[in-house]
């Protein structure tokens, strides 16, 4: 029944930008969700900003996200966040769930994070039933956006950030079982070059060529951030350019950069300004401030140890919405969900196995919650 229910989900493209596929899944989740007996609702997220390759400037829409609430004139609430979205776009060849042995089931979004969305109900399902569920209050929200770095429904998270004490968040766990605890920050940015066009026979010296401009960019501050130990940069995407006899006017650069504290954060911003020019100009798509460790991740090892489970925690240059809510000062657990592996790939897998001692974690962990809020 409940991998029936999960296999329902996988089966279902939900690509950030796939708003049909979105508006199924979401359809199906508020049925399984409707078990917890909340009060459900469907959250619009504001439209984000998009850079086409012809420099234009473009409002894209997002699906709307589902919450659901419970409890929430209780004094103690946790918010419960996943995201329904995955990176696989309709048109790809990885779209249905297949069993790859008697452990492991194979199959888009399967751990990131459809299985995780599984392990926040059936725990929650679980909690519900003990008496101490009465003592704290909940809300579980699934966005849209998490896969293209949330540039719609961070909004939301500096809103509501404030109104919970902790954050429990279902990314996957690490092949090995291990959870992630510190996780660096991302920074996506496109550096657009402007240049003037000209025929390169004719105008030669009349032309700007914008790629040149990029080029040199990307030299420079390559060379610079190699100074700083813990920046990577990743040069990403570069569009620009057409027929070889014309200069081109337009050239844009996709940059991520991961970042170990703030103050590389810092620097990696100001190092983008001092290239700004009437000639190169950024444009920042998301960004998520790097993620320390807090004082829930203690109680987590207790809750672990109880109920004998080994708990290995890591840290991770993975990013997600646990770096946002924290930076927005909510402190969050953010990898509760199933163990899997091979993520964004054709080969995503879930270990089925792990399904059920992450509900037992998590149920336990709320418990544990709801105790400390008596
Ligand atoms: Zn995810």
């Amino acid at each position: 029944m409940m991998l029936n229910t999960l296999i329902s989900w996988v089966n279902t493209n939900s690509h950030s930008s796939h708003l049909e596929g979105i508006e199924k899944m979401r359809a199906l989740l508020k049925d399984s969700f409707s078990r917890l007996n909340g009060d459900i609702e469907e959250i619009s997220l504001p439209p984000y900003k998009k850079i086409t390759s012809r420099g234009v400037f473009e409002e894209v829409e997002v699906g709307k996200a589902l919450r659901i609430t419970k409890r929430r004139e209780a004094p103690f609430q946790v918010f419960l966040g996943g995201h329904m979205d995955t990176v696989y776009t309709k048109e790809d060849p990885f779209q249905k769930a297949r069993f790859e042995n008697e452990t492991l089931l194979i199959g888009p979004g399967a751990a990131d994070m459809k299985g995780g969305l599984l392990v926040m109900l059936e725990a929650l399902l679980k909690f519900e039933k003990h008496p101490l569920s009465q003592k704290i209050g909940w809300e579980i929200f699934i966005n849209t956006d998490e896969e293209i770095g949330s540039p719609s429904s961070r909004f939301y998270f500096e809103k509501v950030a404030k109104q919970f004490e902790v954050a429990l968040l279902f990314e996957p766990g690490f092949p090995d079982g291990a959870i992630a605890e510190k996780r660096k920050g991302s920074l996506n940015i496109y550096a657009i070059a402007h240049g003037k066009t000209a025929h390169v026979g004719r105008d030669f010296e009349k032309g700007k060529n914008a790629i040149g401009i990029i080029c040199n960019f990307a030299t420079e501050i390559q060379k610079l951030l190699s100074l700083e130990k813990g920046i990577q940069l990743n040069l990403g995407s570069i569009q620009g350019g057409g027929p070889l006899n014309v200069i081109p006017d337009l050239a844009i650069l996709g940059l991520n950069g991961r970042v170990e504290t703030l103050e590389e954060l810092n620097l990696l911003k100001e190092a983008f300004n001092r290239f700004t020019s009437h000639e190169l100009s950024f444009f920042e798509v998301s960004i998520r401030p790097p993620k320390g460790s807090n004082h829930f991740f203690e109680l987590l090892k207790k809750v672990a140890s109880q109920i004998g489970e080994p708990l290995i925690l890591r840290e991770t240059g993975g990013t997600c919405d646990g770096n946002l809510l924290e930076s927005f000062g909510l402190p969050s657990i953010d990898a509760l969900g199933p163990i899997g592996g091979h993520l964004h790939t054709e080969h995503e897998y879930l270990d089925i196995t792990s399904l059920e001692k992450r509900i037992n974690l998590t149920t336990h962990l709320l418990m544990e919650l709801a105790q400390g809020a008596l």
